[in-house]
């Protein structure tokens, strides 16, 4: 019996021993290339038995993609044994041994709160069924002496549990306890030492009780910490972190305090307990206990149960829900050793709580949300990292894809499987660019491999293009330029097992389109090896580039001159009466003369555009705050929508949004509340969408729709995207793979791979990417 998914490091080999002996099954477990194999022996309703066991009694952070069983010849096996991994070095074994650091489980809770138990209150307690794996691992075989656990020689006891087949912690490679394993220590910001063990746990406590902010050095990281309910400590915090509005996690003890702060789903339930324990976006109770300065100017907050017995007891200890935000200072990347992080973090924290276990890669929280029902990924990291994504076909050789520039990750590609990096961020300062560098070099050595084919976005200017195009001069290999919007569609593809073609809807900010425009509302036929462009939004001239995506009301200004001919009613309009009016006018000047006013079909410049109109907001603080705001803002029930075109004479056909913005502003002239308009703003969107992939299929066919890109986040847009579309149509939305551009190298391995071993002669019509 073969049992392939994620299947090593979570504690199956045990687990198997147990099934079997309750079973009355002989014979052997082993760990081999494509996951477990088990050769069982027994009557056959034993058989039955236990194989209906093992799929539903499975370990909890195991995941079963393919279970095959065969007959093979009995043999009088006197026992059940587990024996030894068969061929280690064989490379094919190593891909799949590392596994992603898993949230506590319920076993080793039960342990930390038991006085009587030697691991009472020990913040560092794992099992075979839970944590760290891949932040520790220093390489292959994911074995003790390879991970940042081999400087804590077992004690004899946990020597004895760890040689144990029966026991929860056989082979569990971090085990540790209190007499072997490591220890907290407070920290003064200078590095002094102030408390260790239990009484630094309690003296962080009470800090934080008290309205201090602490760093506190967690799985994939540090967090800076603080009290989620206190305005004071929440400003402050924002104050020394320089981040003015972006959205602060807050750790909660369980569901029912998630609860108490937010109106959760079963799925959002769910979503919060998985053993990959993101942060999870759900809608804020108002009103609410935490700081209003948690995530100022939306209704959704990103909550996360904790995941690391460290931060069970913290919790408790400090008694009231927690910020848990990455320790970086704006956009660097999130501090991971100690000194390091009393050396960037001394300016914004009282305390530092860390300990001598080392983290060997950083890897941030990942974020989701629940979309349609389902979990939606938007940042993937620690949980899902380094979790295998089978191929849609086989890598021929190995891909390394460098990604996008904003919300970078990175992706390689080896054999039927495809490997996401951790998330690194927006590759715009040398700090972030070596953590690029090192994360790569460090996935490389975990796999056992180098490129031989480089993939990369055709920006130009994205460090990113820049370190694939090096790459591949210092290794002598290609590399394929990969369009942004064809690797989202393929990243969507992939993700889903679709061979293609299919229709991809491919919404988003920006993305370099080949005409040298910014693309971002495209309706693409893609299959892996190329695409066709068969529609695009109407474009907006984007006064000052960049300095638009940060002050929506230029692109609000571009939309309405576009579509009042030059004559908008700007002062009926809330949003410009607040605007110097020299300002609006050179801005208006700048859009009609073209200066410094690139052309953009972005979806999400028209969400920001409108999120400006709507709510009377000019400024965003990050990317698509504005937009956010407005899908916050939507009336759930609000049905109407505002008339659109799609403009067929042309090629690509273009979907004009002249009429939805008369009519919006008709509406907020004659009155109408803010959160019907938003309302029928999405409406129009998720209308106009569907209806450019109905009149694409009247023509190409009905091909399956795959929706990807940021604006694919936007629950309200994508939920009513399915709403429109359905029941004729087979729409995919993304689940554990970002559709931002956290999704896209993923796209780009697969397309890379798909080009390069085309048949130039046999490449159907349309556009290589
Ligand atoms: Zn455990
Ligand atoms: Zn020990």
């Amino acid at each position: 019996m073969a049992i392939r998914g994620t299947v090593q490091g979570v504690g199956m080999r045990p687990f198997v021993f147990r099934v079997a002996g309750a079973c009355r099954i002989r014979g052997r477990v082993r760990n081999d290339a494509r996951g477990v194999t088990i050769e069982a022996f027994g009557a056959p309703a034993d058989l039955d038995a236990f194989l209906a066991r093992l799929e539903a009694d499975k370990p909890p952070a195991a995941r079963f993609d393919a279970v095959e069983v065969a007959p093979i010849p009995a043999e009088p096996a006197p026992d059940f044994r587990i024996v030894e991994s068969e061929g280690t070095g064989a490379s094919a074994e190593l891909r799949v041994s590392i596994p992603a650091d898993l949230a506590t489980c319920p076993d080793c809770l039960r342990e930390l709160a038991d006085p009587a138990n030697k691991r009472h209150r020990y913040p560092f307690t794992n099992c075979t069924n839970c944590g760290p794996r891949f932040t520790i691992a220093r390489g292959v075989p994911y074995d003790r002496p390879l991970t940042t656990m081999a400087a804590f020689p077992l004690c004899p006891d946990c020597r004895r549990e760890y040689e144990t087949p029966t026991d929860r912690r056989f082979h569990a490679e971090p085990n540790a306890c209190p007499v072997c394993g490591p220890h907290l220590t407070l920290l003064a910001p200078g590095g002094a030492p102030l408390a260790d063990r239990d009484a630094a746990l309690r003296q962080a406590g009470r800090a934080l009780a008290d309205g201090k902010i602490l760093a506190v050095k967690g799985l994939g990281g540090f967090h800076l910490a603080c009290d989620a309910t206190s305005a004071e400590a929440v400003a402050t915090l924002r104050a020394r972190k320089h981040r003015e509005e972006k959205p602060l996690a807050v750790m909660v003890p369980d569901l029912d305090a998630a609860e108490a702060l937010a109106h959760l789903t079963d799925a959002d339930r769910e979503l919060l307990a998985s053993v990959e324990r993101p942060i999870v976006l759900a809608r804020r109770r108002e009103p609410s206990p935490l700081a209003a300065g948690i995530a100022p100017a939306t209704p959704l907050v990103g909550l996360l149960l904790p995941y690391a017995p460290l931060h069970h007891l913290l919790l408790a200890e400090a008694g009231r829900p927690l910020v848990m935000t990455s320790a970086n200072l704006s956009e660097e990347p999130i501090a991971y050793r100690n000194a390091e992080a009393l050396e960037r973090l001394g300016g914004i924290c009282d305390l530092f709580l860390v300990h001598d276990r080392e983290i060997e890669t950083r890897c941030d929280d990942s974020v989701a949300r629940v979309v349609a029902g389902r979990p939606l990924v938007m940042r993937r990291s620690r949980g899902y990292v380094p979790r295998a994504v089978p191929a849609p076909a086989r890598f021929e050789r190995p891909v390394l894809a460098c990604g996008a520039h904003l919300k970078n990750t990175f992706c390689i590609g080896l054999g039927d499987a495809a490997w996401l990096g951790p998330h690194i961020g927006d590759l715009e300062n040398l700090e972030t660019t070596e953590s690029f560098e090192s994360a790569v070099a460090r996935l490389e050595r975990f796999l056992e491999t180098r490129p031989a084919l480089l993939a990369h976005d055709l920006h130009p200017q994205y460090l990113s293009t820049a370190y694939a195009l090096r790459r591949a001069a210092e290794l002598g290999i290609p590399a394929v330029g990969v369009q942004h919007h064809h690797a989202h569609v393929a990243a969507g593809m992939a993700e889903h097992g679709l061979e293609g073609p299919v229709l991809g809807l491919a919404w988003d900010g920006t993305g370099f389109g080949p005409d040298g425009s910014s693309w971002g509302g495209e309706l693409l036929l893609a299959g892996y090896a190329g695409y066709e462009r068969l529609a695009t939004l109407r474009p907006l001239p984007l006064a000052g580039a960049d300095t638009a995506v940060r002050q929506p009301w230029r692109v609000a200004l571009a939309a309405l001159d576009d579509a009042f001919d030059g004559a908008p009613p700007l002062e009926a309009l809330p949003l410009f009466r607040g605007l110097p009016p020299a300002e609006v006018e050179l801005v208006r000047r700048m859009i009609r003369g073209g200066f410094n006013s690139p052309l953009a079909h972005g979806a999400g410049r028209w969400f920001d555009a409108a999120g400006a109109l709507v709510l009377g907001r000019a400024r965003a603080r990050h990317e698509g705050q504005v937009a956010m705001a407005l899908e916050g803002a939507a009336d759930p029930a609000e049905r109407g929508a505002y008339p659109f075109r799609i403009d067929d004479g042309r090629a690509p056909w273009e979907l004009d949004l002249r009429p939805a913005v008369r009519a919006l502003v008709e509406d907020l002239l004659a009155g109408a509340p803010a959160p019907a308009v938003a309302a029928r703003f999405h409406e129009t969107l998720a209308a106009a969408a569907a209806a450019l992939v109905r009149r694409a299929a009247r023509e190409r066919g009905g091909l399956p729709v795959v929706a990807s890109g940021g604006c694919f986040q936007n629950a309200r847009l994508a939920e009513r995207l399915l709403g429109n579309l359905a029941p004729d149509f087979r729409v995919y939305l993304h689940g554990h793979i970002p559709p931002g551009d956290g999704g896209i190298a993923l796209g780009q391995a697969v397309v890379a791979q798909a080009v390069s071993t085309q048949d130039p002669g046999q490449r159907p019509g349309g556009r290589r990417s």
